[in-house]
C-alpha cells in the first residue's frame, strides 16, 4: 500500500521588529510562509505552492496577517513620539517638583518647552491638571527617559537635559534636589557624566560648573 497526502512546512521569509497589535509594543517578528507539500510516505517532496503566509510575534506568538507590517513604521514613529512627549512632559514636571516650590517662572518654562516638543498643545490649566497627576501617580522621571534614550542621539538627550536645566534654573538658582534629578535623567538616557558637566559648563560657563 502506497501511503501519500499532503502537508503544510513553515518557513521564515523574513524577520524583523514590529509593533504587535496584543502586545501592544515592539516586538520581533517571523514573516512565515506555509507551503504545501505532495508526502509519500509521510515525506514531502513535491511543492504544490503557497497555502498562505502570516506574521508571527515572538514574544506572544500571535499570528497576524501581512497588512500588520504596513504602517508599521508610521506607528512605530507615532508610538515613540507619543513615548517622547510624555518623557518630556513628565520630566519637566518632577524638575519643577523636585524643590518643593512650584515657581510661576518654572511654570511657564514648561508649558513653553511641552508645547515646543510635543503635538498636542497644553493650556496653563491643563498643566496644572497635569501636575496634580504626576504628584499623585509618583512615577519615577527615569520611566519614560529610559525608552525614549535608546532611540535618541547625543543632540536629541541633550535637548531634553537642557530643557531640564532651563526649568530648573527659572526660578532664578539650581538646588541641590535639581541638580540630582537632572543628573537621574541624564543616566537613565545612558549619557555620561562627563556629557551632563559640559552641557553645564556651555550653557553657565566654567564658574557655575558644579
Ligand atoms: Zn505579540
Amino acid at each position: 500500500m502506497i501511503i501519500f497526502g499532503t502537508t503544510g512546512i513553515k518557513s521564515t521569509i523574513k524577520s524583523g521588529d514590529f509593533h504587535c497589535p496584543q502586545c501592544e509594543q515592539s516586538k520581533p517578528y517571523r514573516h512565515r510562509k506555509v507551503t504545501k507539500f505532495f508526502t509519500l510516505y509521510f515525506i514531502p517532496l513535491i511543492p504544490l505552492g503557497s497555502a498562505g503566509e502570516y506574521v508571527e510575534c515572538g514574544n506572544c506568538k500571535g499570528t497576524y496577517i501581512l497588512r500588520v507590517l504596513n504602517n508599521n513604521a508610521n506607528s512605530n514613529n507615532e508610538q515613540f513620539m507619543a513615548t517622547y512627549e510624555k518623557a518630556i512632559r513628565h520630566s519637566m514636571v518632577l524638575i519643577m517638583l523636585a524643590d518643593g516650590v512650584i515657581d510661576n517662572n518654572e511654570k511657564k518654562q514648561v508649558l513653553k518647552i511641552i508645547n515646543k516638543f510635543g503635538k498636542n498643545d497644553l493650556t496653563m490649566s491643563h498643566l496644572e491638571n497635569y501636575i496634580e497627576q504626576v504628584k499623585k501617580e509618583k512615577e519615577d522621571v527615569t520611566t519614560y527617559l529610559k525608552k525614549v534614550g535608546p532611540s535618541l542621539n547625543d543632540h536629541g538627550k541633550e535637548v531634553i537635559i537642557k530643557c531640564a536645566i532651563s526649568v530648573a534654573a527659572a526660578d532664578g538658582n539650581i538646588d541641590e534636589s535639581e541638580l540630582l534629578m537632572i543628573n537621574k535623567m541624564a543616566k537613565a538616557m545612558q549619557m555620561s557624566s562627563a556629557h551632563v558637566k559640559g552641557i553645564f559648563t556651555e550653557m553657565f560657563g566654567e564658574s557655575k560648573n558644579n
